[in-house]
């Protein structure tokens, strides 16, 4: 098999053999040759129905042509100029058009530099220090954020390396949980610069807010002067055309993007008012730079992509992502079985539990060898879903009904040998 030899490779030259911990999986990961639509395609010879995506990006398949081809444009054209470019203006209309927080944008390179510069604007807008973070969330692997984390750092220790003077700093509450809310807010509200959140959690799996949850989070931080900061590196462009924001009807002071934004390249973005976003250097004195901030190859993809995010993208997710959970739960109730199947538009997840999921608490109580024994029957007959149950599935434009019909076939194996 060409992909265990070259994971055994790779592992005496990358840290297990691999650039980002969730890709490494039992007893070795596939190694990839090429992607086509919902399709993703091995150096072993092997084709993937994929719901992984690239763990969210790629909203319209793999390699959807449009955007490649504005991509080859711009790569004759040169691939970064360390001065501006129209398109990043153009990018930025179409946030600031779509998405109800934003007047005004900078674009950086990762999700991971977007939470980390938003985090930082919030404190020097409030002068205060502490901020608060959910049980589970993920956003990226920076100190402030690197405490009981989502996505690949979940059951984990928090990270050797992140100081303590940091961490002391993130305070940590259980999601969708009012009560704990309010009492953090009444006890330290005056030294909370911001609560940051996924509006729906998508870094243990797919855990949506309970109704008015977002709405009373939005009073509270506007009653006690704390910056609310929506992360929707994930749901932003995908849940709706403006985001969870949009979706939920609910709107945070700051917003980070990601994932979506860059159309399958690498970038990040954070935004809100003007009156916040203008403390940003060099207009501010809040300090954020970056080489290859605003990339035109990047900043190419994403304007294109988002060319193809229209109305009836959305409602054709909508219909996609139904199926997909009507499917499943229609498979549980065949079985008698009572797991869980969470998500809402393009985004699914199937929890081996029996409670319902609306925390990080109870998305754990997940069986995950269980798991574990769904995937590897999924993969072996060509599904790829994320190797883990902490992660969320994707649907994409590319995913045809077919497609779906075939994946709960063989989902319906997974689940009954699991
Ligand atoms: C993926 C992710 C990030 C980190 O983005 P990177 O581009 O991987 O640095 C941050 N927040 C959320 C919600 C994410 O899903």
């Amino acid at each position: 098999m060409k992909s265990e030899d070259l994971f055994n490779d790779a592992k005496n030259y990358l840290p297990g053999g691999v650039d980002s911990p969730v890709r490494a999986f039992e007893p070795y990961p596939f190694f990839a040759d090429k992607g086509e639509g919902s399709r993703l395609f091995d150096v072993d010879g092997n084709t993937y129905i994929d719901y992984c995506l690239a763990y969210g990006p790629l909203v319209l398949g793999h390699a959807y042509p449009p955007v490649m081809n504005a991509v080859k444009e711009q790569l004759l054209k040169g691939s970064a100029y360390g001065v501006p470019t129209e398109n990043e203006i153009n990018l930025a209309k179409e946030v600031v058009g779509r998405v109800p927080c934003a007047e005004m944008v900078r674009f950086v390179n990762s999700g991971t530099e977007a939470t980390m510069s938003a985090i930082r604007l919030a404190r020097a807008v409030t002068g205060k220090k502490k901020i608060v973070k959910f049980e589970g969330t993920y956003h990226g692997a920076h100190d402030y954020v690197l405490v009981k984390s989502g996505s690949g750092a979940v059951g984990l220790p928090d990270s050797p390396g992140v100081p303590e003077e940091t961490t002391k700093n993130t305070i940590l509450i259980p999601f969708n949980d009012e009560e704990a809310t309010t009492a953090l807010v009444e006890k330290q509200g005056d030294d909370l610069a911001a609560i940051i959140l996924e509006p729906v959690m998508g870094n243990v799996g797919c855990i949506p807010p309970k109704k008015g949850y977002l709405e009373f989070l939005r009073d509270v931080t506007l009653e006690n002067n704390i910056i609310l900061i929506f992360d929707e590196v994930i749901t932003g462009f995908r849940i709706a055309a403006g985001g969870a924001q949009e979706y939920f009807g609910v709107t945070p002071d700051l917003v980070t993007m990601g994932k979506i934004l860059g159309g399958g390249f690498p970038m990040g973005a954070f935004a809100g008012k003007k009156e916040l976003m203008e403390r940003i250097a060099p207009s501010g004195d809040v300090y954020q730079a970056g080489t290859f901030n605003g990339n035109p190859i990047s900043i190419t993809a994403g304007f294109e992509t988002l060319k193809h995010l229209d109305n009836k993208f959305y409602h054709e997710s909508e219909i996609k992502g139904l199926k997909m959970r009507r499917g499943l739960e229609d498979i549980l109730e065949d079985a008698s079985l009572e797991y869980q199947v969470a998500g809402l538009a393009s985004m699914f997840q199937l929890y081996f539990t029996n409670e319902p999921v609306w925390n990080y608490a109870q998305a754990k109580t997940a069986d995950t060898d269980k798991f574990h024994k769904y995937f590897h029957t999924l993969l072996r007959r060509g599904v790829f879903i994320p190797p883990s149950q902490f992660e969320c599935c994707f649907i994409s434009k590319a995913h045809s009904s077919e497609d779906i019909q075939m994946s709960l076939e063989i989902m319906e194996e997974g689940i009954k040998t699991a």
